[in-house]
Protein backbone atom coordinates (compact mmCIF):
# COMPACT_ATOMS: atom_id res chain seq x y z
CA UNK A 1 0.00 0.00 0.00
CA UNK A 2 1.28 2.95 -1.18
CA UNK A 3 1.13 6.76 0.70
CA UNK A 4 0.37 8.59 -2.62
CA UNK A 5 -0.74 5.90 -6.04
CA UNK A 6 1.19 9.10 -8.00
CA UNK A 7 2.15 8.10 -11.37
CA UNK A 8 3.65 10.58 -13.76
CA UNK A 9 2.38 13.95 -15.71
CA UNK A 10 0.97 14.62 -18.92
CA UNK A 11 -0.07 17.23 -20.58
CA UNK A 12 -3.27 17.54 -22.03
CA UNK A 13 -2.69 19.37 -25.37
CA UNK A 14 0.49 17.45 -26.68
CA UNK A 15 0.36 14.27 -24.26
CA UNK A 16 4.14 14.62 -23.53
CA UNK A 17 5.00 12.73 -20.41
CA UNK A 18 7.36 13.74 -17.47
CA UNK A 19 8.43 11.87 -14.44
CA UNK A 20 7.32 13.27 -10.79
CA UNK A 21 10.76 13.42 -9.49
CA UNK A 22 11.53 16.72 -11.22
CA UNK A 23 10.67 20.50 -10.23
CA UNK A 24 8.05 20.17 -12.89
CA UNK A 25 7.03 23.65 -14.78
CA UNK A 26 4.52 23.93 -17.69
CA UNK A 27 4.94 21.60 -20.77
CA UNK A 28 7.89 22.09 -23.24
CA UNK A 29 4.50 23.23 -25.56
CA UNK A 30 3.70 25.80 -22.94
CA UNK A 31 0.56 23.93 -21.42
CA UNK A 32 -0.04 23.61 -18.13
CA UNK A 33 0.66 19.55 -16.63
CA UNK A 34 -1.77 17.66 -15.25
CA UNK A 35 -1.07 14.94 -12.99
CA UNK A 36 -2.12 10.58 -13.48
CA UNK A 37 -2.24 8.05 -11.08
CA UNK A 38 -2.41 4.00 -11.03
CA UNK A 39 -5.53 4.04 -10.94
CA UNK A 40 -6.14 -0.05 -11.88
CA UNK A 41 -3.98 -0.50 -8.74
CA UNK A 42 -5.63 2.33 -6.64
CA UNK A 43 -9.13 0.54 -7.25
CA UNK A 44 -7.86 -2.82 -6.40
CA UNK A 45 -6.58 -1.09 -2.99
CA UNK A 46 -8.14 1.40 -1.80
CA UNK A 47 -12.30 1.84 -1.32
CA UNK A 48 -14.24 4.78 0.12
CA UNK A 49 -14.65 2.37 3.05
CA UNK A 50 -10.90 2.67 3.28
CA UNK A 51 -11.48 6.61 4.27
CA UNK A 52 -13.85 5.69 7.36
CA UNK A 53 -12.10 7.37 10.78
CA UNK A 54 -9.53 9.26 8.82
CA UNK A 55 -8.64 12.51 10.13
CA UNK A 56 -11.17 15.18 8.57
CA UNK A 57 -8.53 16.99 6.13
CA UNK A 58 -7.84 17.00 2.46
CA UNK A 59 -4.96 14.45 3.66
CA UNK A 60 -7.59 11.39 3.88
CA UNK A 61 -7.50 11.32 -0.21
CA UNK A 62 -3.63 11.00 0.17
CA UNK A 63 -3.45 8.36 -2.27
CA UNK A 64 -5.10 10.62 -4.82
CA UNK A 65 -2.71 13.16 -4.07
CA UNK A 66 1.06 13.47 -5.38
CA UNK A 67 3.08 13.35 -2.38
CA UNK A 68 5.04 10.13 -2.42
CA UNK A 69 6.33 10.34 1.42
CA UNK A 70 4.22 11.38 4.32
CA UNK A 71 7.14 13.12 6.21
CA UNK A 72 7.21 15.92 3.42
CA UNK A 73 3.44 16.95 3.92
CA UNK A 74 3.01 20.73 5.14
CA UNK A 75 -0.31 20.99 6.81
CA UNK A 76 -2.38 23.27 9.08
CA UNK A 77 -5.26 20.77 9.25
CA UNK A 78 -6.58 22.20 5.74
CA UNK A 79 -9.98 20.94 4.18
CA UNK A 80 -12.82 18.94 4.87
CA UNK A 81 -14.80 22.27 5.37
CA UNK A 82 -18.48 22.24 6.09
CA UNK A 83 -21.06 21.25 3.40
CA UNK A 84 -24.38 22.29 4.76
CA UNK A 85 -28.30 23.36 3.46
CA UNK A 86 -28.87 27.08 3.17
CA UNK A 87 -32.12 27.13 3.95
CA UNK A 88 -33.48 30.80 3.50
CA UNK A 89 -31.61 31.78 1.07
CA UNK A 90 -32.86 28.56 -1.15
CA UNK A 91 -35.89 29.03 0.27
CA UNK A 92 -35.52 33.19 -1.45
CA UNK A 93 -34.12 31.15 -4.66
CA UNK A 94 -36.59 29.27 -5.24
CA UNK A 95 -33.71 26.27 -4.91
CA UNK A 96 -35.20 23.88 -2.01
CA UNK A 97 -31.81 22.17 -2.21
CA UNK A 98 -29.16 24.90 -1.81
CA UNK A 99 -26.01 23.82 0.04
CA UNK A 100 -22.77 25.95 0.55
CA UNK A 101 -19.60 24.61 0.96
CA UNK A 102 -17.97 27.37 3.33
CA UNK A 103 -14.46 27.48 2.80
CA UNK A 104 -13.88 30.25 4.31
CA UNK A 105 -13.60 27.61 7.44
CA UNK A 106 -9.94 26.52 6.67
CA UNK A 107 -6.56 27.85 7.63
CA UNK A 108 -5.71 31.38 6.19
CA UNK A 109 -9.06 32.04 5.39
CA UNK A 110 -9.48 30.99 1.53
CA UNK A 111 -9.26 27.71 -0.03
CA UNK A 112 -6.31 28.80 -1.32
CA UNK A 113 -4.72 26.45 1.53
CA UNK A 114 -5.95 23.27 0.11
CA UNK A 115 -3.51 24.23 -3.34
CA UNK A 116 -0.79 25.88 -0.93
CA UNK A 117 -0.85 22.59 1.24
CA UNK A 118 -0.37 19.67 -1.54
CA UNK A 119 1.96 22.85 -3.71
CA UNK A 120 4.49 23.44 -1.27
CA UNK A 121 4.58 19.58 0.02
CA UNK A 122 5.39 18.41 -3.61
CA UNK A 123 7.57 21.61 -3.70
CA UNK A 124 9.39 20.84 -0.62
CA UNK A 125 9.51 16.73 -1.66
CA UNK A 126 11.74 18.07 -4.87
CA UNK A 127 13.17 19.93 -2.97
CA UNK A 128 12.62 23.36 -4.08
CA UNK A 129 14.10 25.74 -1.79
CA UNK A 130 12.97 29.24 -3.06
CA UNK A 131 9.64 30.14 -4.87
CA UNK A 132 8.27 33.11 -6.47
CA UNK A 133 4.50 33.91 -7.56
CA UNK A 134 2.07 36.90 -8.55
CA UNK A 135 -1.31 36.67 -6.51
CA UNK A 136 -4.74 38.62 -6.11
CA UNK A 137 -3.64 37.85 -2.25
CA UNK A 138 -5.37 35.20 -0.56
CA UNK A 139 -2.96 32.73 -2.84
CA UNK A 140 0.26 34.73 -1.78
CA UNK A 141 -0.94 34.30 1.55
CA UNK A 142 -1.65 30.81 1.61
CA UNK A 143 1.85 30.18 0.25
CA UNK A 144 3.72 32.10 1.91
CA UNK A 145 2.65 30.79 5.25
CA UNK A 146 2.85 27.13 4.26
CA UNK A 147 6.57 27.94 3.03
CA UNK A 148 7.29 29.26 6.35
CA UNK A 149 6.25 25.89 7.80
CA UNK A 150 8.26 24.11 5.03
CA UNK A 151 10.88 26.19 5.27
CA UNK A 152 10.90 27.45 1.64
CA UNK A 153 11.55 31.02 1.04
CA UNK A 154 8.43 32.75 -0.75
CA UNK A 155 8.64 35.78 -2.84
CA UNK A 156 5.23 37.16 -3.53
CA UNK A 157 4.17 40.33 -6.36
CA UNK A 158 0.32 41.47 -5.51
CA UNK A 159 -1.67 44.13 -7.25
CA UNK A 160 -1.51 47.07 -4.47
CA UNK A 161 -5.23 47.24 -4.57
CA UNK A 162 -5.53 43.48 -2.99
CA UNK A 163 -7.47 42.81 -0.06
CA UNK A 164 -4.66 44.71 3.03
CA UNK A 165 -4.95 41.45 5.19
CA UNK A 166 -3.69 39.09 2.22
CA UNK A 167 -0.19 41.32 2.77
CA UNK A 168 0.02 41.25 6.05
CA UNK A 169 -0.37 37.46 5.73
CA UNK A 170 2.65 37.60 3.90
CA UNK A 171 4.49 39.61 6.10
CA UNK A 172 3.72 38.02 8.98
CA UNK A 173 4.79 34.53 7.29
CA UNK A 174 8.65 36.37 6.34
CA UNK A 175 7.89 36.34 2.62
CA UNK A 176 9.61 38.99 0.85
CA UNK A 177 6.62 40.83 -1.12
CA UNK A 178 6.24 43.25 -3.75
CA UNK A 179 3.45 45.45 -4.08
CA UNK A 180 2.80 46.56 -7.67
CA UNK A 181 0.89 49.46 -9.14
CA UNK A 182 -1.67 47.32 -11.79
CA UNK A 183 -3.25 44.09 -12.08
CA UNK A 184 -2.23 40.90 -11.25
CA UNK A 185 -1.19 40.02 -15.03
CA UNK A 186 1.82 43.02 -14.04
CA UNK A 187 2.79 41.05 -10.79
CA UNK A 188 3.02 37.98 -13.70
CA UNK A 189 5.47 39.27 -15.57
CA UNK A 190 7.68 41.00 -12.02
CA UNK A 191 7.64 36.97 -11.02
CA UNK A 192 8.50 35.93 -14.72
CA UNK A 193 11.56 37.70 -14.53
CA UNK A 194 12.51 37.43 -11.06
CA UNK A 195 12.32 33.61 -12.04
CA UNK A 196 15.13 34.09 -14.96
CA UNK A 197 17.18 36.48 -13.19
CA UNK A 198 17.05 34.13 -9.84
CA UNK A 199 16.42 30.79 -10.69
CA UNK A 200 13.13 30.73 -8.77
CA UNK A 201 10.78 27.80 -8.85
CA UNK A 202 7.56 29.98 -10.55
CA UNK A 203 4.60 28.84 -8.44
CA UNK A 204 2.18 30.86 -10.44
CA UNK A 205 -0.92 29.33 -11.03
CA UNK A 206 -1.17 26.34 -13.59
CA UNK A 207 2.88 26.68 -14.20
CA UNK A 208 3.31 24.02 -11.47
CA UNK A 209 1.71 20.84 -11.45
CA UNK A 210 0.04 20.31 -8.05
CA UNK A 211 -1.93 23.51 -6.60
CA UNK A 212 -4.77 22.11 -8.70
CA UNK A 213 -4.21 18.40 -6.37
CA UNK A 214 -4.89 20.19 -3.79
CA UNK A 215 -8.20 22.38 -5.20
CA UNK A 216 -9.48 18.81 -6.61
CA UNK A 217 -9.88 17.97 -3.28
CA UNK A 218 -13.27 20.31 -2.69
CA UNK A 219 -14.42 17.82 -5.28
CA UNK A 220 -13.54 14.64 -3.73
CA UNK A 221 -15.20 16.05 -0.51
CA UNK A 222 -18.16 17.36 -2.19
CA UNK A 223 -18.71 13.60 -3.48
CA UNK A 224 -17.99 12.10 -0.24
CA UNK A 225 -19.94 14.32 1.65
CA UNK A 226 -23.44 13.55 -0.17
CA UNK A 227 -22.73 9.94 0.19
CA UNK A 228 -20.79 9.50 -3.29
CA UNK A 229 -24.04 10.74 -4.47
CA UNK A 230 -22.91 13.99 -6.99
CA UNK A 231 -25.00 17.24 -7.20
CA UNK A 232 -26.90 18.26 -9.88
CA UNK A 233 -25.13 21.65 -10.26
CA UNK A 234 -21.99 23.20 -8.82
CA UNK A 235 -21.05 26.98 -8.88
CA UNK A 236 -17.65 27.96 -8.82
CA UNK A 237 -16.51 31.77 -8.79
CA UNK A 238 -13.29 31.81 -11.52
CA UNK A 239 -10.27 33.76 -12.15
CA UNK A 240 -7.32 31.18 -12.72
CA UNK A 241 -10.02 28.61 -12.80
CA UNK A 242 -8.05 26.05 -10.56
CA UNK A 243 -10.73 25.38 -8.39
CA UNK A 244 -13.28 24.39 -11.18
CA UNK A 245 -10.92 22.71 -13.37
CA UNK A 246 -9.55 20.92 -9.73
CA UNK A 247 -13.41 19.66 -9.32
CA UNK A 248 -13.70 18.29 -12.66
CA UNK A 249 -10.47 16.34 -12.41
CA UNK A 250 -11.57 15.33 -9.04
CA UNK A 251 -14.71 13.86 -10.01
CA UNK A 252 -13.64 11.80 -13.24
CA UNK A 253 -11.27 10.17 -10.88
CA UNK A 254 -14.08 9.31 -8.88
CA UNK A 255 -16.29 8.07 -12.07
CA UNK A 256 -12.84 5.90 -13.09
CA UNK A 257 -12.65 4.43 -9.69
CA UNK A 258 -15.86 3.12 -9.86
CA UNK A 259 -16.78 5.73 -6.45
CA UNK A 260 -19.74 7.70 -7.87
CA UNK A 261 -22.08 6.51 -11.21
CA UNK A 262 -20.17 6.87 -14.00
CA UNK A 263 -23.61 8.62 -15.77
CA UNK A 264 -24.15 11.55 -13.47
CA UNK A 265 -21.41 14.30 -13.40
CA UNK A 266 -22.53 17.90 -11.87
CA UNK A 267 -23.27 20.71 -14.30
CA UNK A 268 -20.40 22.91 -13.51
CA UNK A 269 -20.97 27.08 -13.80
CA UNK A 270 -17.84 29.14 -14.13
CA UNK A 271 -19.36 32.35 -12.17
CA UNK A 272 -17.67 35.49 -12.85
CA UNK A 273 -17.49 39.26 -12.77
CA UNK A 274 -19.18 41.70 -14.59
CA UNK A 275 -16.04 43.65 -14.77
CA UNK A 276 -13.94 41.07 -15.41
CA UNK A 277 -15.81 38.25 -17.60
CA UNK A 278 -13.18 36.63 -20.01
CA UNK A 279 -14.60 33.42 -19.51
CA UNK A 280 -17.91 34.16 -19.80
CA UNK A 281 -17.56 36.07 -23.20
CA UNK A 282 -15.62 33.04 -24.70
CA UNK A 283 -18.31 30.27 -23.68
CA UNK A 284 -20.98 33.09 -25.14
CA UNK A 285 -18.54 33.09 -28.31
CA UNK A 286 -18.71 29.23 -28.18
CA UNK A 287 -14.82 29.53 -28.03
CA UNK A 288 -12.35 27.34 -27.00
CA UNK A 289 -10.47 29.40 -25.51
CA UNK A 290 -10.27 33.43 -24.07
CA UNK A 291 -9.12 36.45 -25.38
CA UNK A 292 -7.36 39.18 -22.42
CA UNK A 293 -9.95 41.08 -21.02
CA UNK A 294 -9.28 44.60 -20.97
CA UNK A 295 -9.92 46.95 -17.86
CA UNK A 296 -10.63 44.44 -15.34
CA UNK A 297 -12.18 45.23 -12.33
CA UNK A 298 -14.55 43.92 -9.42
CA UNK A 299 -14.99 43.82 -5.77
CA UNK A 300 -14.38 40.01 -6.17
CA UNK A 301 -10.89 40.55 -6.41
CA UNK A 302 -10.08 36.75 -6.48
CA UNK A 303 -11.58 36.15 -9.88
CA UNK A 304 -10.35 39.63 -11.24
CA UNK A 305 -7.82 37.63 -13.34
CA UNK A 306 -8.07 39.04 -17.07
CA UNK A 307 -6.20 35.65 -18.65
CA UNK A 308 -6.50 32.45 -17.36
CA UNK A 309 -3.70 29.99 -19.04
CA UNK A 310 -5.61 27.50 -18.20
CA UNK A 311 -8.85 29.02 -19.80
CA UNK A 312 -9.29 26.06 -22.43
CA UNK A 313 -9.46 23.45 -19.43
CA UNK A 314 -12.51 25.53 -17.99
CA UNK A 315 -14.11 26.25 -20.97
CA UNK A 316 -13.76 22.23 -21.74
CA UNK A 317 -14.80 21.33 -18.31
CA UNK A 318 -17.81 23.67 -18.31
CA UNK A 319 -19.23 21.74 -22.08
CA UNK A 320 -18.18 18.53 -21.04
CA UNK A 321 -20.48 18.75 -18.27
CA UNK A 322 -23.18 20.75 -20.26
CA UNK A 323 -22.54 23.70 -17.70
CA UNK A 324 -22.52 27.21 -18.37
CA UNK A 325 -20.76 30.18 -17.75
CA UNK A 326 -22.25 33.36 -16.60
CA UNK A 327 -21.45 36.89 -14.83
CA UNK A 328 -22.78 39.45 -12.69
CA UNK A 329 -22.32 42.98 -11.19
CA UNK A 330 -20.54 43.84 -8.13
CA UNK A 331 -24.05 45.95 -7.40
CA UNK A 332 -25.69 42.41 -7.56
CA UNK A 333 -23.40 40.07 -5.83
CA UNK A 334 -23.12 42.85 -3.25
CA UNK A 335 -26.25 42.83 -2.61
CA UNK A 336 -26.53 39.12 -2.39
CA UNK A 337 -23.90 38.79 0.36
CA UNK A 338 -25.87 41.04 2.77
CA UNK A 339 -29.25 38.38 1.64
CA UNK A 340 -27.14 35.83 2.46
CA UNK A 341 -25.78 37.10 5.38
CA UNK A 342 -29.11 38.07 6.91
CA UNK A 343 -30.79 35.13 6.05
CA UNK A 344 -28.98 32.23 6.90
CA UNK A 345 -26.10 34.22 9.22
CA UNK A 346 -23.30 33.05 6.24
CA UNK A 347 -21.27 36.11 5.76
CA UNK A 348 -19.48 35.36 2.34
CA UNK A 349 -16.38 36.51 0.56
CA UNK A 350 -17.65 38.93 -2.32
CA UNK A 351 -16.37 35.78 -4.83
CA UNK A 352 -18.74 33.74 -3.13
CA UNK A 353 -21.73 36.06 -3.30
CA UNK A 354 -21.05 36.45 -6.93
CA UNK A 355 -21.77 32.80 -7.03
CA UNK A 356 -25.00 32.77 -4.95
CA UNK A 357 -26.30 35.76 -6.63
CA UNK A 358 -25.31 33.74 -10.34
CA UNK A 359 -27.53 30.91 -9.06
CA UNK A 360 -30.39 33.12 -8.33
CA UNK A 361 -30.05 34.61 -12.22
CA UNK A 362 -29.98 30.81 -13.16
CA UNK A 363 -32.60 29.31 -11.39
CA UNK A 364 -35.08 32.60 -12.85
CA UNK A 365 -33.78 31.42 -15.90
CA UNK A 366 -34.93 27.99 -15.19
CA UNK A 367 -31.57 27.02 -16.17
CA UNK A 368 -31.23 25.65 -12.75
CA UNK A 369 -34.93 23.23 -11.95
CA UNK A 370 -36.38 23.83 -8.78
CA UNK A 371 -35.73 20.17 -7.44
CA UNK A 372 -32.08 20.44 -8.54
CA UNK A 373 -29.24 20.03 -5.60
CA UNK A 374 -27.21 22.97 -5.98
CA UNK A 375 -23.76 23.43 -4.60
CA UNK A 376 -22.57 26.83 -4.21
CA UNK A 377 -18.29 27.42 -3.07
CA UNK A 378 -18.25 29.88 -0.89
CA UNK A 379 -14.11 30.17 -1.91
CA UNK A 380 -13.35 32.72 1.27
CA UNK A 381 -13.95 34.17 4.82
CA UNK A 382 -16.27 37.30 4.64
CA UNK A 383 -14.23 39.02 7.25
CA UNK A 384 -11.22 38.98 5.30
CA UNK A 385 -12.98 41.87 3.05
CA UNK A 386 -13.88 44.51 5.94
CA UNK A 387 -14.96 47.01 3.13
CA UNK A 388 -17.33 44.88 1.29
CA UNK A 389 -20.04 46.17 3.81
CA UNK A 390 -20.94 49.86 4.20
CA UNK A 391 -21.67 50.69 7.91
CA UNK A 392 -24.30 53.60 8.84
CA UNK A 393 -23.85 52.80 12.81
CA UNK A 394 -24.58 55.97 15.28
CA UNK A 395 -22.36 56.81 18.35
CA UNK A 396 -23.46 56.95 21.39
CA UNK A 397 -22.08 59.21 24.21
CA UNK A 398 -21.39 57.02 27.38
CA UNK A 399 -24.63 57.59 29.41
CA UNK A 400 -27.12 57.73 26.17
CA UNK A 401 -30.05 55.61 25.55
CA UNK A 402 -30.84 53.80 22.21
CA UNK A 403 -33.87 55.34 20.71
CA UNK A 404 -36.49 53.39 18.29
CA UNK A 405 -37.97 54.58 15.75
CA UNK A 406 -42.05 54.66 16.61
C1 LIG B 1 -8.48 32.78 -6.04
C2 LIG B 1 -9.86 32.93 -5.61
C3 LIG B 1 -10.92 32.55 -6.45
C4 LIG B 1 -10.71 32.05 -7.84
O1 LIG B 1 -10.13 30.78 -7.83
P1 LIG B 1 -9.53 30.10 -9.12
O2 LIG B 1 -9.38 28.70 -8.74
O3 LIG B 1 -8.23 30.80 -9.39
O4 LIG B 1 -10.49 30.31 -10.23
C5 LIG B 1 -12.21 32.64 -5.95
N1 LIG B 1 -12.45 33.11 -4.72
C6 LIG B 1 -11.46 33.49 -3.88
C7 LIG B 1 -11.81 33.99 -2.51
C8 LIG B 1 -10.13 33.40 -4.29
O5 LIG B 1 -9.15 33.78 -3.46
ZN1 LIG C 1 2.56 19.86 -24.21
Amino acid sequence: MSFSYVSHLYCPQCRETYHVEGKNQLCVCGSPLLVAYKMDELKENVKPESLVGRQADLWRYHELLPVQNAENVVTLGEGFTPLFQMKKTGQNMNIPNLYMKDEGLIPTGSFKSRGAAVGVSKAKEVGVEELAMPTNGNAGAAWSLYCAQAGVTATIVMPVDAPEITRKECTAAGASLCLVNGLIGDAGKIVAQAVKDYQLFDASTLKEPYRIEGKKTMGLEIAEQFNWEVPDVILYPTGGGVGLIGIYKALQELQELGWIAEDKMPRLVAVQAEGCAPIVKAWEEGKTSAEPWQNAETVAFGINVAKALGDFLILDAIRQTKGCAISVSDETLLEELNTVASADGAFVCPEGAAAFAAARKLREANWIKEDDHVVVLNTGAGIKYPNTVEVDAPILEKDAKIVRDA
